[in-house]
This record gives C-alpha cells, structure tokens and sequence, in this order.
C-alpha cells in the first residue's frame, strides 16, 4: 500500500463539552510532533484536525475526510472520547476506501479499541512514523516493544509546526499579572514525572513514564525565539513537572531574556521541587503563574495518593504559595476531594489548607481512578466498563472510593468554592489585581463568569 497522505485527528467525547471543561485544552502533544516527524520525512501529505478546539459533526467529519482521502488516520483518544471513536470509526469504515486506522492516547489502556487496525500506547510519535513508514514500504509492521512508547531524546524531535491561526485555538483562560493582551504559546520542554502519584494519567498529563527526559536549553530557546516571532507574549510549558530538575529550570531561566525578553510564562510546580533562590530566578525570568498539584492536607490521605510521606505538607504548602505571592507569582491550588478512604473530616482539612493558602485560583477536583493511572489497577473490579467513559475529575464519580456517601461529597464540592472563591473580599481583591488584564482580555472575564461556564 502506498502512503500518500495521512489524516490525524484529536477526538473530543460528549461528556468533555458537556460540563465545559476542560477550559485550557493543551495542543495534542503526540499527534503534533508526529506531524512535524511526517512533515520532516518529507514523504506524506499529512493534515491535522482537533476536534476538541473545531468539532466537526459526523457528516462534516465524514466530507473532510472523503475529500483528503488519507490511506492512514491516527485517532488521539482518551477514555472520555469512547462514544466519538465509535462515530468517528463509523465515518472511516464507510468512506469508499477505508484507511488503515491507528490509534494514540489514554484510550489505549483498555487495549484495544473497536474499529482501530493498530494502538500504540505511551508517547507513540516516533512509533506511528515508524508504523506508516512500514504501510508504505509493503513491510510487515514492526513490532513494538514492551509497554507504553517513551521519547528517549526529545530534542531530536522537530518542532511542532506552528502558526498564528493554530496557536489561537489554544488560548488559556487564566487570569494573568499583565496589562496586555495575552497571546499564548505552548512548550514541551521535556518528559516524564517522577512523581509516580496514584491517580495520575495521561489524561492529566502530557507525557508518559517517571523517568525525565529532558530537551537541550539551546534547543528549546530555538523555539521559544521561533513563538515569540509568531506574537506570542505568554508561554504555557505543558511539563508535567517543569521544576522537576533544578538545573533545567535555571538553564531555561538564564536563556530565556537573551532568546525573548519580556516573555512570560506559566508552569506546573511541585511544592517539594522549590525553594527560595529558585522562586526568586523562577521570578525574575518572568514566571508569572505556578499550578501546584496541592491534592490534599491530611498526611494520611497524601501517603494514600503517593502524592508524599511528609508530614509537613501543610506547612511547606503554606510557605511556598506565600513566597510566590511575595515574588509577585499568581498561583492555583488543584485539590482532590474523595480520596480512596478519606473522612469528611479529612476533605474539610483540604478545603480549610486551600483557603488558607490564597491563591489566585483554585480547582477542586474529584478523585478519578482514569484507565492508565495506578488507581484503576489497583479498584478495576470495582469500576464496571460501562462506567469507564463517565469518569471525569470535573464530575462525580461514577465510583466513590472515599468514606463519604454521594451526597456527602457533592455537597462539599459545591461547599468548596463557596468557602473559598465566591467570597465577596475574595472577588473584591481578585478585580483588583487582574482589572488590567482583564480590560485587554475581556474574554477571559467572561468566561469565568457562572452563565459561560455552564455550557
Ligand atoms: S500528579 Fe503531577 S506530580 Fe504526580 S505523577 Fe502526575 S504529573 Fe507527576
């Protein structure tokens, strides 16, 4: 067979739109440095279509498809796009010749998936070129080898192709300490977390594995230089676990001025990964928010997450977002409620650490035993399949691991945000801060407000 153009899209399930979230959608990491590795071949026509930022209902899907007649598509899916694979795999079988049909993502730790020829699980970039490199030569498929896919030496990778119209479709909504309009950019500056966090998976992260895999600073100022001639004002770097190497953050924050002054940027932290002198470059070289996994304040519960053994984490949480809010550094805290055996005392420990570490934004999100994360393993026989698609931190639980009943629980995830956001000083204070931004970014405003978010 040969190759001559390839289709890849990101899939987008019912239940993401419904609940509208999530609201920051990442570039589809993987499909995106396939695209530049098929585009740096040289050999394929390739085209790229997110369903997540511009669905494309299944006539329309169908008619761009029918028109690019691709001989190969690579569907990125997560657990949470079961019922889109099944419509999107109804469109491919019925074009007049069917592509050979691989798929990449989270998806992928059910095993296989009906209507897909080939999954390649874990960072499968480098793996799928190799796989349509095989369909177009006549070759046997190669086989892969154990577990999921990992990119060994990410700076050997092409950038992803970017331009204005494409770096558009993935704007963040965070309010940010800047008095301009925010044009935002995205940046994978390396992979792999050594966290090893119990509910952690690929629906949460970007990358795959606990070993780090990081990209050369020069490299990566190539690119970041490469954004800021496209416009863009404000990096995302969608690392797991940016502050994971202290020397790779120092390296990023000693070349970033010389490659971009005035650029900005966000990050994920780890409490434990920080200390003063780091926050202070961290500052300096303009990161403007840090999102912090907080997950929880009961020892008990952080030791049943795997989050930490520290029994200070309180304390060092308190510290840490403090110094950030002196260092001018706006922060979210993102909390997990219904643990594996945590008490409603225990949930409202969280709650009363979130609060007291006033930061700039908070998520409170339920805990979610994703396929692929260390949780489903451990409870699968008590997640029956037909309860797989509705697994959604943003959304109850379909399964509750936690001591608290339903209701319980519900009830305090409401009562979450009341306590801590939707307080008249905290709003009073927030418009203070942010009124610059939002007078450049009035989209970001709006789309905070109750009536946008619940679409
Ligand atoms: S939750 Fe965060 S810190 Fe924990 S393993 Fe996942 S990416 Fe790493």
């Amino acid at each position: 067979m040969r190759v001559a153009r390839v289709a890849l899209i990101r899939l987008h399930g019912r239940l993401v739109g419904a609940t509208g979230h999530p609201r920051n959608p990442r570039p589809p990491w993987t499909l995106a440095y396939l695209e530049a590795l098929l585009l740096r071949d040289g050999r394929y026509g390739v085209r790229f279509h997110d369903q997540l930022t511009h669905p494309l209902p299944g006539a329309r899907l169908a008619a761009w498809l029918g028109r690019w007649a691709p001989q190969v598509v690579v569907l990125q899916v997560t657990t949470l796009d079961l019922d889109a694979l099944a419509e999107a795999t109804a469109v491919i079988a019925a074009l007049p010749e069917r592509p050979v049909v691989l798929a990449v993502g989270q998806a992928l730790a059910l095993g296989t998936l009906p209507g897909v020829d080939l999954c390649l699980p874990g960072e499968a970039e480098e793996r799928a070129l190799g796989v349509i490199a095989d369909l177009d030569a006549g070759r046997p498929v190669a086989p892969a080898g154990d577990g999921p896919a990992l990119v060994e030496h990410p700076s050997r990778l092409p950038p992803p192709s970017w331009d204005r119209a494409r770096l558009a479709a993935y704007p963040m909504h965070y309010p940010l300490r800047l008095a301009a309009r925010a044009r935002w950019g995205h940046l994978l500056t390396g992979r792999g977390c050594p966290g090893g966090c119990l509910f952690c998976s690929p629906v949460t992260r970007e990358s795959y594995g606990t070993r780090l895999r990081l990209r050369e600073p020069g490299e990566i100022l190539a690119e970041v230089r490469a954004l800021a001639a496209l416009g863009v004002n404000v990096l995302s770097l969608d690392d797991d676990d940016f502050t994971a190497s202290r020397e790779h953050v120092l390296a990023f924050c000693e070349g970033l001025a010389g490659a971009a002054p005035g650029m900005r940027w966000i990050c994920h932290a780890r409490l434990d990964d920080l200390d003063a002198s780091l926050m202070e470059r961290m500052a300096a070289a303009g990161c403007v928010l840090l999102r912090f996994g907080v997950e929880a304040a009961a020892p008990r519960v952080l030791r049943i997450l795997h989050k930490t053994q520290r029994e200070d984490w309180e304390d060092l949480a308190k510290e840490v977002f403090h110094r950030a809010r002196a260092l001018g550094m706006a922060t979210t805290a993102l909390v997990l409620l219904g643990n594996p055996d945590e008490t409603l005392e225990e949930a409202q420990r969280s709650i009363a650490l979130a609060r007291a570490l006033q930061p700039d934004m908070v998520q409170f999100h339920y805990f979610t035993p994703y396929p692929g994360s260390p949780a489903f393993t451990r409870w699968r026989e008590h997640i029956p399949p037909a309860a797989v698609p509705s697994l959604y931190h943003y959304r109850a639980p379909p399964v509750n691991l936690s001591r608290m009943s339903d209701e319980e629980l519900a009830a305090i995830h409401g009562a979450a945000y009341r306590r801590v956001l939707l307080r008249p000083a905290f709003a009073l204070a927030h418009l203070r801060t942010y009124a610059p931004f939002y007078r450049h970014n009035p989209g970001v405003l709006l789309d905070l407000l109750p009536q946008r978010s619940a679409r």
